[in-house]
C-alpha cells in the first residue's frame, strides 16, 4: 500500500476547519444588543442589571482599559427552530488564539442569577426558551487589556488604570441565537480525538493505520454541502476504532478540572474577585451538564472572595462541594511563593487555608497544590506535615532551563528529614486541554515508568480562560479506555494521590530544595513589595507577642479579629506573582499602600500593648521582641534600662576612617570601601588581602524573556564597580558615604554595633535594565554556605562543579547567609533582601546581596525611586550568632515611657531553640500558643518555662489541634528536639 498518511491528514484538517466545525451552528439570527459603560470601577450586579444601555452592533468598538460594560442582549427564537437545541453565541471581541488574558464576561439572567462565564474559547450559552418566547440576558463584561501580547514582554502603560488611557480595546463580535447541531459537534470531537491520537502513534504500528482508514471512511461519508444530515453516518464509521480498549500497560491519567487563576498578576486584585466568579460559574454549569466531571479550585482566599462578593455564585459552589464534585485543593490561603515567606507566614498559609475549608465544608485537605510556584524551599516539607497535610503537587520545575528533574513521583525530604509524597504532572502544564499531543507527552515524559503508572493532569484554561470546557470533557470521555491512548478518568486530587501512593510503595527520594532554574530575579524585583512583606512578618510577630503578653500580664483585650484580618492580607500578598514582583504596576502600587496601612495598624497594636505593660513612670522601658536576650533585656521581655554603646571613630592613615569598639575594628578607605574588618577576639582579619567589601556593583540586566522574573547568567559578564565617592565623612560615630552613578545616587551609613558592622544603604534609583549588587569578599575557605529558610537553614555549594550547582547562580535567603571554616565564620544579615549570590575564588568566598533591578515588563517603572536597606556583617559568627543577629536586625528594640519590667511569657534555656511565635490561641480560649524550633541543625535538649501559672500543656499541629499531651512541672516543659524540628505548644493558663 502506498503511504498516503499526509494526504488523509491534510484532508481531515481542511474538512474539519472549513466544513464540519462551521456546521455545528448551521443557522443563526442576530440578537439586539445594548450597552452601558459603568463609569470608573465595577458596580454591584443589581446596578449593572438596572442600567439603561444604548444600542451597539457587532463591529463597534467598546471597552476602555480596565472598564466594565454591561451588555443586554434580547431576541426571539424563530418558530421554525422548534424542537432544536438553541444557544446564544456571545463574542465580546475575543482573540481565540489566547485562551485567557483579555476581555471576559459573566452572563446573568434578568433576575440576577449567574448563568456562566464568557471566555475566548467558551462563548456559548444554552437557551431554554421555546420558539416565540423572548430571550433576555445580561453580560457584565470586563475590558481587561492584553498585557502580555505578541511580541511578548514589551513595556506597556496599560498595566495601571492611572496610565492606561481610555481608547477602546475591543470590537464586538457576533451576538446571535443559533441552532446547535449536537451530532455535528460530537463528530468534531470524534475526529479531533482520533486525529490527535493518530499523530502520536508510531507510523509502523497497525493502530495508526486503522485510525487513518476509519477517518478516511468518515470523511468519505460526509456530504460537505450538508454535514448535519450525514454526521451520524460519519460517526458510525468511527465507532469501531473508538470502542477498541486501551492496552493493560497504558499510562493512567487522573484528570482534574482546573483553572489556574493568579490572585493578581496582569490584572489587579479586584479583577481576580470577578475572574474567580466567572470561572466558578462556568464550572458549576459544566458540573450540572457532565455527570463524570470533577473540578478542583485552590486558594481559600479565592473561595472567600466568592462567598463575600458573589453570594449567588457561592450558593451553586457550596451545592457542588456537598456533592463532592467541586473540590477544595491545596489547603493554603493562596498559592504563595515558598522561597521568601518567613517561617511563621509559611505556617499561617496553611493555618488560614485549611481552616477556611474545615469551617465551611468540614474538609481537611491533605494535598498541597502549587502548580505554578517558582521553586520550593527545603523548610516546606516539615511545615506541610505540621499542618496535617501529606502530599504536594507542582509542575513548575519542568520549566527549569538547565537540568531535567529525574522524577515525576517521589518523596521530597526537607531540612529536618520530613518526607512528603510529591508529584510533578508529566503533562508539564496546569492548562491541559485534553489534546492527544498532551496526553501522549505525559505518558512518554513520565520518568517513573515501569515502577508506577499514574499521573495527574490539571485540565482547563486558567487566568480568564474560564476553566474546563465541554470539549475537554467530551475528549476525556473518548480516551477513558481507548487503544493507543493513556486512559483518562476525572477524579479529585486526593483520589489520584491515593492511587499513586498505592501504585508506588518505594518511590525515590529527593533531598533539599526544589530549586527552579528560572525566574531567579523574582527574589529581587519590586523591592518595596518584598520589604513590605518582611516588615509585616516582623510586625505580626511583635503584635502577637506583645498583645498576648499584655493580655496575660495586664488583662488587656487580645485583638483576635484584627490580627486574623491582617494575617490574611499579608498572606494574600505572598501570592506567587505579588511577592515575587512579577505583577503589573497597579498591583505593586496598591501593595505598597496596603503594607503601609498594615504597618500602621500593627504598630498601633504593639504600642497599645506595650503601654499597658510599661506602667506609669518616666523611665525608658526597652522592649526586646527578638527571641534572644539583647543588652540584658530577655527575648520577649522588657526592662527599664539604658545601655550606652561605645565606638571610637578616628581618621585612618592614607584617608578614610577607623571604627573601633574593642569587639571589632573596621577600616573604611577614602573611597568609602571597607578595606579591613579585624576581629580582635580571634586575632583574625575578615577580608582577603587587597580586597574591599561594601562594594556596590552595577550590571546590565536584560534577560532574554520574562523581564521581572529572570536574570540570565550572562549578566555577570559585564560589571562596573562603584568606587568613586563624593563624600566620606564622620557623622555621629558612623561613617557616611555618598556616591552617584548614572541617574542614581547612594548614601550609606556604616556603624559598629557590638560585633556587627551595620550598613544602612539608601538608593535613589533611576536606572533602566540594571542590576545593583553589594559585595563582601571574605577570607573564608568553604565548599558550602548556609542560607536561612523557614525554621532553619539550607546549604548550597560555593562552587559550580555540576550543572545543578552552576544553575543556582542566584538564590534566596531570609535573614542571613553564613559561611565558615572550622571554628570561625562570617554572617551577613539583612532586614529585607532575599536574592543573593555566593561565589569562590580559591580560599576567598564572596557574598553579594541583590539590592535592586530595573526591568520594564510588566511594570515599566519597576523600582524607580528611593529605597532603604539595612545589612550587617558579623565576623566571627557561628550559625547561632547568625540566627540571633538576623532577628535583631529585623526586630529592633522599642522604647516606651514607663517603669515596669516585663517578664517574658516564655523563656528557653538554650539559645539554639528559637521561639518563633507567642500568641493567644485562635479559638479565643485564652490559652497561650508557643511555637519554637531547633535553629542550628543539631540536637537540642532544653527547658521551656512559662512565666505564668500553667494548668496543662498540649502539643498541637499548626492549626492548634492537639497531637499529644506534654509533661510539665510547674510550667517547665522539657524539650528534646532533632535538627530543625519545630514544635507547637498550647499552654492552658491555670
Ligand atoms: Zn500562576
Amino acid at each position: 500500500m502506498h503511504d498516503d498518511r499526509n494526504l488523509v491528514e491534510a484532508r481531515l484538517k481542511r474538512v474539519l476547519n472549513e466544513r464540519v466545525r462551521p456546521a455545528v451552528y448551521p443557522e443563526s439570527v442576530p440578537l439586539e444588543v445594548a450597552v452601558w459603560h459603568a463609569p470608573g470601577e465595577p458596580v454591584p450586579v443589581t446596578e449593572g442589571l438596572a442600567a439603561t444601555g444604548t444600542p451597539i452592533a457587532p463591529g463597534a468598538a467598546w471597552g476602555a482599559p480596565w472598564g466594565t460594560s454591561w451588555f443586554t442582549v434580547t431576541g426571539t427564537i424563530p418558530e421554525e427552530w422548534a424542537g432544536r437545541t438553541v444557544e446564544a453565541l456571545l463574542d465580546l471581541g475575543f482573540n481565540e488564539s489566547m485562551p485567557g488574558f483579555q476581555c471576559e464576561g459573566l452572563v446573568y439572567r434578568p433576575d440576577g442569577t449567574p448563568v456562566k462565564g464568557l471566555n475566548p474559547r467558551n462563548q456559548w450559552v444554552r437557551i431554554d426558551a421555546e420558539p416565540g418566547e423572548p430571550v433576555r440576558l445580561h453580560i457584565e463584561a470586563a475590558s481587561n487589556p492584553v498585557i502580555l501580547g505578541d511580541p511578548p514582554f514589551q513595556p506597556t502603560r496599560l498595566g495601571d488604570k492611572e496610565t492606561a488611557g481610555t481608547d477602546p480595546l475591543y470590537r464586538l463580535g457576533r451576538m446571535e441565537l443559533a441552532v446547535f447541531d449536537e451530532n455535528v459537534w460530537q463528530l468534531v470531537m470524534d475526529l479531533e480525538v482520533l486525529g490527535e491520537l493518530m499523530a502520536e502513534l508510531p507510523a509502523d504500528g497497525a493502530r495508526r493505520w486503522e485510525l487513518l482508514r476509519a477517518v478516511e471512511r468518515a470523511l468519505d461519508t460526509i456530504d460537505l454541502q450538508d454535514v448535519g444530515a450525514t454526521a451520524a453516518a460519519a460517526r458510525a464509521e468511527l465507532a469501531g476504532v473508538l470502542s477498541s480498549p486501551a492496552a493493560p500497560s497504558a499510562h493512567r491519567i487522573s484528570a482534574v478540572g482546573h483553572a489556574h487563576i493568579d490572585s493578581a498578576w496582569l490584572w489587579p486584585l479586584r479583577e481576580t474577585v470577578r475572574k474567580v466568579a466567572r470561572t466558578a460559574s462556568n464550572m458549576t454549569a459544566l458540573l450540572e451538564d457532565e455527570p463524570d466531571f470533577v473540578f478542583a479550585m485552590s486558594q481559600a482566599q479565592q473561595w472567600a472572595w466568592i462567598k463575600e462578593h458573589r453570594p449567588e455564585v457561592w450558593a451553586k459552589v457550596t451545592k457542588a462541594v456537598a456533592a463532592g464534585r467541586f473540590v477544595p485543593a491545596g489547603g493554603m490561603w493562596v498559592e504563595s511563593d515558598t522561597n521568601m515567606p518567613g517561617s511563621e507566614a509559611m505556617a499561617r498559609q496553611f493555618v488560614h487555608g485549611k481552616r477556611f475549608f474545615i469551617d465551611e465544608f468540614g474538609i481537611d485537605d491533605e494535598e498541597v497544590w502549587l502548580p505554578d510556584t517558582f521553586g520550593f524551599a527545603a523548610g516546606l516539607p516539615q511545615i506541610i506535615k505540621a499542618a496535617g497535610s501529606k502530599r504536594l503537587l507542582t509542575q513548575k520545575i519542568s520549566w527549569s532551563q538547565t537540568n531535567v528533574f529525574p522524577h515525576h513521583t517521589f518523596l521530597w525530604e526537607g531540612i529536618d528529614g520530613t518526607r512528603i509524597f510529591t508529584h510533578f504532572p508529566p503533562v508539564d502544564t496546569y492548562n491541559c486541554a485534553m489534546t492527544g499531543g498532551e496526553l501522549a507527552h505525559a505518558a512518554r515524559n513520565f520518568k517513573d515508568k515501569g515502577l508506577a503508572r499514574h499521573s495527574l493532569a490539571p485540565t482547563g484554561w486558567g487566568d480568564g480562560g474560564g476553566g474546563t470546557t465541554r470539549e475537554m470533557v467530551a475528549k476525556a470521555a473518548r480516551v477513558r479506555d481507548l487503544e493507543g491512548s493513556p486512559s483518562v478518568t476525572w477524579e479529585p486530587p486526593a483520589d489520584f494521590f491515593a492511587k499513586a501512593e498505592a501504585d508506588y510503595p518505594h518511590p525515590p527520594v529527593w533531598v533539599g530544595e526544589l530549586y527552579l532554574e528560572l525566574h531567579r530575579a523574582t527574589l529581587t524585583s519590586q523591592a518595596k513589595t518584598k520589604q513590605g512583606n518582611r516588615r509585616s512578618e516582623s510586625l505580626l510577630r511583635e503584635a502577637e507577642l506583645w498583645a498576648a503578653t499584655a493580655a496575660v500580664r495586664a488583662g488587656a483585650t487580645y485583638p483576635y479579629e484584627r490580627l486574623d484580618r491582617i494575617w490574611k492580607t499579608v498572606l494574600l500578598h505572598q501570592f506567587h506573582d505579588i511577592l515575587p514582583g512579577s505583577s503589573i504596576a497597579w498591583v505593586h502600587r496598591e501593595a505598597r499602600r496596603t503594607y503601609e496601612a498594615v504597618a500602621e495598624e500593627l504598630n498601633e497594636i504593639i504600642d497599645t500593648a506595650q503601654r499597658a505593660l510599661a506602667g506609669d513612670g518616666d523611665r525608658v522601658v526597652v522592649f526586646n521582641g527578638a527571641p534572644h536576650t539583647r543588652d540584658g533585656v530577655p527575648g520577649g521581655g522588657a526592662l527599664a534600662v539604658s545601655g550606652v554603646r561605645w565606638t571610637e571613630a578616628r581618621e585612618r592613615d592614607g584617608g578614610g576612617f577607623v571604627l573601633d569598639n574593642d569587639q571589632l575594628r573596621v577600616e573604611i578607605d577614602a573611597r568609602g570601601l571597607v578595606v579591613s574588618v579585624y576581629d580582635p577576639q580571634a586575632d583574625r582579619e575578615t577580608l582577603p588581602p587587597g580586597q574591599a567589601a561594601n562594594l556596590l556593583q552595577l550590571h546590565p540586566d536584560f534577560p532574554n524573556k520574562w523581564d521581572a522574573w529572570d536574570v540570565d547568567r550572562f549578566y555577570r559578564n559585564t560589571v562596573t564597580d562603584l568606587v568613586d565617592a563624593e563624600e566620606v565623612s564622620l557623622a555621629d560615630g558612623s561613617v557616611r558615604i555618598r556616591r552617584s552613578f548614572g541617574a542614581s545616587a547612594v548614601t550609606q551609613l556604616l556603624t559598629l554595633s557590638g560585633r556587627r558592622l551595620d550598613i544602612e544603604t539608601e538608593v535613589d534609583w533611576h536606572e533602566t535594565e540594571k542590576f545593583l549588587k553589594l559585595a563582601f569578599p571574605l577570607d573564608v575557605h568553604a565548599d558550602r554556605y548556609a542560607s536561612e529558610s523557614q525554621f532553619g537553614h539550607a546549604f548550597r555549594a560555593t562552587h559550580t562543579n555540576t550543572s545543578w550547582e552552576a544553575a543556582k547562580f542566584e538564590a534566596c535567603n531570609h535573614r542571613f547567609v553564613h559561611v565558615e571554616e572550622p571554628g570561625w565564620g562570617v554572617a551577613l544579615v539583612n532586614d529585607s533582601t532575599y536574592g543573593h549570590d555566593v561565589t569562590r575564588t580559591g580560599s576567598t568566598t564572596t557574598f553579594r546581596v541583590s539590592l535592586l533591578r530595573a526591568p520594564r515588563f510588566p511594570d515599566p517603572e519597576t523600582d524607580q525611586g528611593v529605597h532603604r536597606f539595612r545589612h550587617a556583617l558579623v565576623p566571627g559568627a557561628t550559625i547561632g550568632d547568625a540566627v540571633r543577629e538576623g532577628h535583631f536586625v529585623n526586630l529592633p528594640e522599642r522604647r516606651v515611657p514607663g517603669s515596669a519590667a516585663v517578664e517574658p511569657l516564655v523563656g528557653v534555656d538554650d539559645d539554639a531553640v528559637v521561639v518563633s511565635a507567642v500568641k493567644l490561641a485562635d479559638d479565643e480560649s485564652g490559652d497561650v500558643v508557643v511555637r519554637c524550633y531547633e535553629s542550628r541543625g543539631g540536637r537540642a535538649r532544653a527547658t521551656l518555662t512559662a512565666g505564668f501559672p500553667v494548668a496543662e500543656v498540649v502539643a498541637t499541629d499548626l492549626l492548634e489541634r492537639p497531637v499529644g499531651e506534654v509533661r510539665h512541672e510547674g510550667g517547665a516543659v522539657p524539650l528534646t528536639l532533632r535538627p530543625f524540628e519545630l514544635v507547637t505548644l498550647r499552654l492552658k493558663r491555670a
